[in-house]
């Protein structure tokens, strides 16, 4: 793929104020304006370049936000208070009530929450399908569907999306594919592949400092034009809006999520292949024996790897909590939810990040008790970390040889 997202973001030139080679960070709630006319031009749209309240935009969020349409390669980006609060924005703005939403059944438990308990409210359904399967995806659709939703690479079970497959059914059916692709910025492109518009949780591998939460929407200039609109947009009328000296903080760790992916690609190959090896139920979308290995492989920009994200099981979540509570003691990693931080991460999805999704469900998308989530971490010696993991293992007796 020619497309090069980590350059798009390195060939944008910011200049403070004074000269500064960081963008000034905008300290206000609100700007003022020499004439009532442009103020009232701002209001309805029509004064480029004028700022008028924060929630709206400021200039610290539009930097960061040109960013993260350059990573995606969307004509612009709007950046939010949060993941969620990205993801709600979009879905209630492009559903009303009657329509309905074609959901992967393995994603983030806040997403799954949202479309199972907070938008049947308006009277906006969803079908949980396996995404995998195309012919199942098509067979949900109704008259009323609006919307595709997936994870490209889906949080928990690392399902992968076949995303010019879902692109090419909602072409042919007139609806938006709608991408969160947090588990994989750099390695896949969603745009590139046909998604409509591409969200991320910023809070990830993004920022990757695991200091605040932030959220992204890329998409067309319309689609984020409309968001943004004063009487109907969802960003500006719910409120999810992130505090400039944030987008400005996140600006500056983007600038190394190229190093960063490599490092976290490089470390969850080496420590998944040891796992697999070891006869430990390893999934990890780099693993040949990953159903979708090849598919992640045609979609990928292969110098970011197949991510930082991988699941072992170990058979019981008791066995999964003694495992985590001594690698957290050895100091391997902590025991936490979120991903992508320098640390390894690791927590029982079941439990804890996708316990909003009822326990009959997990066990039929094959979530099970005894699976650990790894985020895995930009550890220098990472033969040294995959040695004291095993020896943890061995002592809870789930290695077997
Ligand atoms: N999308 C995915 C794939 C996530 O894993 C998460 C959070 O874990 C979110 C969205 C929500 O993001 P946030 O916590 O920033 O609201």
């Amino acid at each position: 793929m020619s497309f090069k997202p980590a350059n798009n973001i390195q060939d944008l030139q910011y200049f403070g104020e004074f000269g500064g080679v960081n963008p000034s960070i905008s300290d206000s709630s609100t700007y003022t304006f020499l004439s009532a006319k442009t103020m009232f031009d701002t209001f309805e749209g029509n004064a480029d370049g004028c700022y008028l309240y924060s929630r709206h935009s400021t200039p610290s969020n539009l930097y960061l936000g040109e960013a993260l349409a350059a990573m995606e390669h969307t004509e612009t980006a709007n950046v939010t208070a949060s993941g969620m609060g990205a993801i709600t924005s979009v879905i209630l703005q492009l559903c009303n009530a009657g329509d309905h939403i074609i959901s992967s059944r393995t994603i983030y438990g806040g997403t799954y929450a949202f479309f199972k308990n907070f938008t049947p409210k308006f009277n906006i359904e969803t079908s949980f399908v396996d995404i995998t399967k195309l012919e199942l995806v098509e067979k949900a659709i109704t008259k009323n569907t609006k919307v595709i939703y997936c994870e490209s690479v889906s949080n928990p079970l690392l399902e992968v999306a076949d995303i010019e497959g879902l692109a090419a059914l909602a072409k042919k059916y007139n609806l938006k594919l709608i991408v969160d692709n947090t588990f994989s910025p750099l390695s896949i492109s969603p745009i590139v592949l046909g998604a409509d518009v591409v969200i991320h949780s910023l809070t990830k591998f993004i920022n990757g400092t695991s200091d605040t939460v932030g959220g992204v929407v890329c998409g067309t200039q319309d689609f984020i034009d409309e968001l943004r609109n004063v009487n109907d947009g969802a960003c500006m009328l719910l409120g999810a809006t992130m505090d400039s000296l944030r987008a400005s903080s996140i600006l500056k760790n983007l600038r190394t999520l190229h190093i960063r992916m490599q490092q976290h690609s490089k470390n969850g190959l080496f420590l998944a292949e040891k796992f697999e090896a070891d006869g430990l139920k390893t999934v990890y979308p780099g693993l040949k024996s990953h159903p979708s290995h090849q598919l992640f492989k045609k979609m990928m920009h292969a110098e970011y790897g197949f991510g930082g994200m991988l699941t072992i099981d170990v058979g019981s979540l008791d066995k999964a909590n003694e495992l985590m509570e001594l690698m957290q003691h050895k100091n391997l990693g902590y025991l936490a939810v979120s991903l992508g931080f320098y640390k390894t991460l690791f927590s029982a999805p079941g439990s804890s990040t996708s316990s909003e999704i009822p326990e009959s469900e997990q066990k039929e998308m094959g979530l099970t008790d005894g699976l650990i989530r790894f985020s895995i971490g930009l550890d220098a010696d990472i033969e040294r970390t995959y040695n004291t993991m095993r020896e943890c293992m061995e002592e809870l007796d789930i290695l077997t040889h």
